[in-house]
């Protein structure tokens, strides 16, 4: 059994995963500054014997540097998240996102540690091509646009990661997350079926950006760390990057529908402009759907739960929460 930290352990990935290492027997490490996480997220197993958190920033040299000492693998998913968040706030996107990363790497060489670095399938950018592959191009905005900070400085992080790979033979895994989703996602920092879902059960009209005709893929957060924990254990994903997520594709508009169906037919869409919700300037992905052929052939396997059924534990978890709570 391995010792394990999980930067960003208290957030809505990485509580997931951090339970999931639980149950098959790892100890656990939890770094977070508890500033999109929260210790709710981690509640289940706060009192866990092999559970330990430490609240504090990857920002922090030292900090990082002593709860690093004592782990064996590493999965690195703090980090700035978020397209609102991200557009709100581009400098602690890229101090957040680069520096700590580096510096993460750099040490893992030191103490022989195994990496896994949550990156993004916002690198991709605005790629027009119908399904994105690892090995194809990155396309971005202009500098002057906040949104590419995020996918900017993931691809930097994802630069430094293999580098030091080849350089140095660090054990790293890439996983670029598609559109994760599940219980614990909250809406505040802009993700879309928390919103949703917050909507509809409000009996409030579902707030969709321009016409809704822009698509995604959504993955189940259970099967997205699963996908998570094999690629970082198996060898020949060393030095690799992955797509991580679900390649069923919806129109915002549909899964607008899709919520609406499922918790107050009858409610209705309300249009809204970028410039409205974002700001200025803002631009979207048009259309974003991973090839998995990588995933599928390293692990056997790939986040297979229909859209439907995600929705449905969404929805569950969202009923659960005590009212007030919902985001
Ligand atoms: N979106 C929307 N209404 C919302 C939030 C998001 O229509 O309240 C749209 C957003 O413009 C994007 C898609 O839903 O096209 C997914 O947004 P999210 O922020 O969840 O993830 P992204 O794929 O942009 O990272």
């Amino acid at each position: 059994m391995a010792r394990c930290l999980v930067t960003g352990g208290a957030g809505f990935i990485g509580s997931h995963l951090t339970e999931r290492l639980l149950d098959l027997g790892h100890e656990v490490t939890v770094l977070d500054d508890l500033s999109t996480g929260s210790r709710e997220n981690l509640a289940a197993v706060a009192n866990h014997p092999a559970f330990r958190l430490r609240v504090g920033s990857i920002t922090d040299p030292l900090l990082l540097t002593e709860v690093m000492a004592g782990s064996e693998v590493i999965y690195h998913l703090a980090a700035a998240v978020g397209v609102k968040l991200v557009a709100d706030d581009p400098v602690r996107t890229i101090e957040t996102n680069i520096y700590p990363t580096e510096l993460l790497l750099r040490q893992a060489v030191q103490g022989r540690q195994r990496v896994f670095l949550a990156s993004t399938s916002e690198v991709y950018g605005k790629n027009p091509k119908e399904r994105w592959t690892e090995e194809d191009d990155l396309h971005f905005g202009a500098t002057t646009r906040a949104r590419w900070a995020y996918g900017c400085s993931k691809a930097i992080d994802e630069f430094l990661a293999l580098a030091y790979h080849r350089k140095f033979q660090l054990p790293v895994v890439i996983g670029r997350f598609f559109n994760v989703v599940g219980p614990r996602q909250v809406g505040h920092y802009g993700m879309v079926i928390p919103r949703f879902v917050d909507q509809a059960l409000a009996g409030r009209p579902l707030e969709v950006y321009d016409d809704g005709g822009q698509t995604r893929c959504f993955g189940h957060v259970q099967e997205v760390v699963e996908c998570v924990f094999r690629l970082t254990e198996s060898s020949a994903a060393h030095g690799e990057v992955f797509n991580i997520g679900s390649d069923e594709l919806v129109t915002i508009r549909g899964l607008a529908e899709q919520i609406i169906a499922k918790v107050h037919p009858g409610l209705a869409i309300r249009y809204i402009p970028y410039r409205e919700a974002y700001g200025e300037g803002f631009e979207d992905v048009r259309q974003r759907v991973p090839d998995l052929t990588r995933l599928r052939t390293t692990l056997g396997m790939q986040p297979s739960r229909s859209l439907s059924d995600i929705l449905d534990d969404v929805i569950a978890w969202k009923r659960s929460q005590p009212a007030g709570d919902q985001t």
